[in-house]
């Protein structure tokens, strides 16, 4: 047994027959909202992990920099 959401809620003979979002009265449109609110916010998270990526990336550019000018100054 699968309720709107997708969520497995057991046989109908059991006692809990509601997952989480039936018992919070969610609709399909809000779980489907719900679904594509996640997959943008993972979005967002992977993004910032680039950012976080690239800003480090200057860092390292930039201590190779002064490195090299280091270099060429003896
Ligand atoms: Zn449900």
């Amino acid at each position: 047994m699968y309720c709107k959401h997708g969520t497995n809620v057991g046989n109908p003979y059991g006692a809990d027959l509601m997952c989480g979002f039936c018992e919070d009265g969610i609709t399909e449109t809000e779980f489907e909202l719900m679904k594509e609110n996640d997959s943008l916010l993972e979005k967002v998270d992977a993004l910032e992990e680039k950012i976080k990526y690239l800003e480090s990336q200057e860092q390292v550019l930039k201590i190779a920099m002064a490195y090299i000018k280091k270099l060429e100054n003896k």
